[in-house]
């Protein structure tokens, strides 16, 4: 096909166009993508410039009186990059590197993810820039309920919804419902996701990102016409979605053969018992000290010959620094962005199949999704019926994915994310500007 070209009329300034636009920066590493998913989409200038600015943005200060009685001020921010297709979705993390720049860029990553997986929301991000390990659960919750009225405005069933990210959890959840419930006047179950089952929380929601891995890696196998049963996996990251996508691959025939977390990473060729090492991490909170393999570094994990590697940790693991030495067949990316941009090409000219980070991990959102709908009908499914919708979702997904990486001849990211930004397009064109 014809590769359609941006041009000056794109707003864009960009000296050359093959040159990355920056690595380490999330926002413009995720725009690099969606620079090259437009120009074969031949996305006309005016929706270009559309979709690469974020919605809304919000920061917010906050202040909180400390258990020693002084006052400390944060700094929180919400980011509502697009919400043409539903209410915006996206977590809300407490972490000392949270910038706007980088909410920003989560919030635009969500709002191609839901498109992906085609469920009626738009995307969003939040965050507060602050050390919850080194803050008291008194001060976490002031910190919460300060932070969730001060973007009360955008948030609601209809028109945002939060749900737990990096260091924020079901508890933290429970506290925005309540704090919004209280302001509104009523209960209000459907204004976050990843809540306790007992506050409208949805069976299987825990699992749903790693579920969606193994779903998503089966289907990738099946492509490939590689068997399930015996396919090597090197897992890094063994936390929510590392540690239950290994167990779930396990129980599909697969053979986990090296994990890694923050503490140890190790590999075992016979295979690694994931219920023996998921009880270590339960009672002892890391890997640290699990003897039952040979212990590597957690570089060495990445470049393991194995059939699949799954990165499920952190952003920017796999770069052009070892992209080439990567072996495995298959990369399954449940980590948000674990691939730079720029070690896309690498990947490649290898020939590895990269399943992209907003198709394969897209289950924790769908069952959010899932969530939502529960809470809104006041009517909860069993876990069965939970598993078999997402099945069924990340499946299809796939699928789509595919038939249009396979018409343009293009890897599976570029594919997702023409097929998100066409998604998100078509909606905008039928909606019109409202002047
Ligand atoms: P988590 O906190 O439960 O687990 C993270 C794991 O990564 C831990 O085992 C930690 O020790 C490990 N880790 C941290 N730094 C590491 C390092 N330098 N080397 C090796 N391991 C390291 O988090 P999670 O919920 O499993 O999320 C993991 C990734 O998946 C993140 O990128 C997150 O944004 C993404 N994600 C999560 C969900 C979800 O539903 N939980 C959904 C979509 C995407």
């Amino acid at each position: 096909m014809a590769t359609a070209r941006l041009t000056p009329a794109h707003g864009l300034v960009r000296p050359d166009k093959d040159r990355f636009l920056d690595e380490e920066n999330p926002f413009e590493a995720m725009m690099s993508r969606f620079d090259k998913a437009a120009e074969l989409l031949d996305l006309e200038p005016g929706m270009y410039k559309v979709l690469r600015k974020a919605e809304k943005q919000i920061i917010v200060s906050i202040p909180v009186m400390m258990d020693n009685g002084e006052v400390e001020v944060y700094e929180g921010y919400r980011v509502l990059y697009n919400t043409s297709r539903g209410p915006a979705k996206g977590g809300i993390r407490f972490d000392m590197q949270v910038t706007l720049e980088e909410v920003k860029a989560l919030a635009a990553w969500m709002t191609w993810k839901c498109a992906v997986v085609n469920i009626p929301f738009g995307g969003a991000k939040g965050g507060v820039r602050c050390n919850p390990l080194e803050m008291s659960a008194a001060e976490l919750e002031k910190l919460t309920r300060r932070y969730t009225s001060g973007i009360i405005n955008v948030l609601g069933p209809d028109s945002d919804v939060p749900a737990p990210d990096v260091n924020t959890n079901e508890r933290v959840m429970a506290w925005i419902m309540d704090t919004y419930s209280m302001h509104v006047g009523h209960t209000t179950t459907a204004v976050v996701t990843g809540k306790p089952v007992e506050l409208g929380g949805s069976l299987g929601r825990r699992e749903a990102t790693g579920r969606g891995c193994m779903i998503v890696t089966k289907e990738a196998l099946g492509h490939l016409g590689m068997q399930v049963r015996g396919t090597t996996v090197a897992v890094q990251g063994f936390g929510n979605v590392g540690s239950v996508a290994a167990q779930l691959l396990v129980g599909e025939g697969c053979k986990v053969v090296a994990i890694g977390d923050r503490s140890l990473s190790i590999h075992n060729a016979k295979g690694i018992d994931i219920d023996d090492a998921i009880a270590h991490v339960v009672k002892h909170k890391s890997l640290e000290g699990y003897a039952k393999g040979d212990r590597i570094s957690g570089a060495d994990l990445l470049t393991l010959e194995v059939d699949v590697l799954l990165p499920a940790a952190l952003e920017n693991v796999i770069t052009t620094k070892n992209a080439a030495a990567i072996r495995a067949k298959v990369i399954c990316e449940g980590a948000n962005g674990p691939t730079t941009a720029a070690a896309d090409s690498i990947l490649d000219e290898k020939g590895v199949f990269v399943i992209p980070d907003i198709l394969a991990n897209a289950g924790g959102v769908t069952v959010s999704y899932f969530e939502w709908v529960q809470d809104r009908g006041g009517y909860f499914w069993p876990e069965e019926l939970v598993n078999e919708r997402l099945t069924t979702i990340m499946k299809r997904s796939f699928g789509d994915v595919l038939a249009l990486s396979k018409e343009h001849r293009v890897n599976m990211r570029t594919a997702a994310y023409m097929l998100a930004i066409s998604r998100v397009a078509t909606v905008h064109r039928l909606r019109g500007i409202y002047a």
